[in-house]
């Protein structure tokens, strides 16, 4: 494939394409940023008046790419890119983990404070048509539902996530299934009665407390937004914490369900809880934290294996119309068990594991 192959009609596109048996073909100077980078299938930067926009596909090994569309301020095209290629990738491996049919990809778009809106969504839209079911996207930080109907209005490759669907309902129940693995290795026979602290009582993490109270834990919930912990906290009749210390808090197992990063070598230094389980996108802020954390002995379900329920039932519907099979988004648990076993048995941080898992059903699938 050459460069500025498929591009978006009328956009001024690079195609750069990478695989091990192949030469890279790209013009522009991106070359060099690209090749830095980690294996991945293929990257495309579109431009047209004042929107340019990354796709980056990591890995279609089993079967087409699925990764939402995320807008952000980047401070340049190399930040974006970089971005596009870390979400993607992480996609695979939430895939492969999940045992779905999917790889991993990402669209981005480089927000500025004149952006034509629309016509950066159509843009992305006009990419996702050209590669005609190879790439699957959504939404992501930076993307509403209203944007992602310009996405629609030129291509169906696109799930909007206001339909029939409760997506945050599905990556609730993979954490609460997660959540009762995490207790079990832990020497814990049932969630009831145990404390658990939920940090974030929005979509996720609002559902996740209704679930934990029907189970019969005793709830700690926070959220930045008092208001919404209050109520919360009423319908489940949990305790609200103030949202600076409910990372801190005591408690048996700690909910991440806010923003990543959280858990950084002090968060982790200071935690007094058992185990964490989340659906936190990123939730350790590096390696050295996730490193601490094993080293304490509190165990951890990956984020990107406690909250696939979302994209189980995502990437089923777009690549058979149906919903997932009954039992499909709780056996996230199954799998989240596995990690923390070999874990322990390897004595490594479950994220290395996970990770080491992924790749093993990447080579397998492959
Ligand atoms: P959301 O925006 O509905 O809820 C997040 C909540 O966290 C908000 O109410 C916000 O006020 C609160 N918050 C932010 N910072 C906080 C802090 N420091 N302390 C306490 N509360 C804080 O988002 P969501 O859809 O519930 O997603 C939650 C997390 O799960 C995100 O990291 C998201 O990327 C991840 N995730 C969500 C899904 C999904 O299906 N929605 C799937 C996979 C992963």
């Amino acid at each position: 494939m050459g460069v500025g192959e498929g591009a978006a009609k009328g956009s001024d596109s690079f195609r750069i394409v990478k695989r091990p048996s192949m030469n890279s073909g790209v013009t522009g100077v991106t070359m060099a940023l690209v090749l830095d980078h980690a294996d991945f299938e293929q990257l495309q930067i579109h431009r047209r008046a004042g929107c340019t926009a990354v796709v980056a596909i990591h890995s279609t090994a089993l079967g087409p790419a699925h990764g939402g569309i995320r807008r952000s301020g980047y401070p340049d095209l190399a930040a974006a890119i970089a971005d596009a290629l870390r979400l993607g990738e992480a996609m695979t491996m939430k895939c492969a983990l999940a045992e779905v049919a999917a790889g991993g990809g990402k669209a981005v778009i480089l927000d500025h404070p004149d952006l034509d809106r629309r016509q950066a969504y159509r843009l992305v839209g006009e990419a996702v048509a050209q590669l005609g079911g190879r790439f699957f996207t959504g939404p992501d930080v930076g993307t509403t539902a209203d944007d992602l109907r310009e996405v629609a209005a030129v291509t169906p490759h696109v799930a909007i996530g206001d339909g029939e669907d409760d997506l945050a309902g599905a990556t609730a129940e993979g954490v609460l299934a997660s959540l009762r693995a995490l207790a079990v290795r832990l020497g814990l026979a049932d969630l009831r009665g145990l404390r658990i602290a939920v940090q974030g009582t929005g979509a996720v993490g609002g559902r996740l407390c209704a679930l934990l109270a029907a189970a019969g834990a005793r709830l700690l919930v926070a959220d930045r937004d008092e208001a919404l912990a209050a109520r919360v906290a009423r319908a489940c009749g949990a305790e609200v914490v103030p949202a600076d210390a409910i990372v801190t808090a005591a408690c048996d197992l700690l909910a991440p369900c806010a923003l990543g990063g959280v858990l950084d070598g002090a968060a982790v230094a200071a935690l007094r809880c058992r185990g964490v389980c989340g659906a936190a996108n990123n939730v350790l802020a590096d390696e050295a934290a996730g490193l601490l954390l094993h080293r304490r002995g509190i165990p951890m379900v990956p984020d990107f294996v406690a909250s696939a329920g979302a994209l189980i039932v995502g990437a089923t519907r777009n690549l058979t119309g149906r919903p997932p099979a009954p039992g499909r988004v709780a056996a996230i648990g199954e799998t989240a068990g596995a990690i923390l076993d070999r874990s322990r048995a390897e004595d490594r941080p479950p994220r290395q594991v996970a990770l080491a898992l992924a790749q093993e059903r990447l080579a397998a699938g492959r």
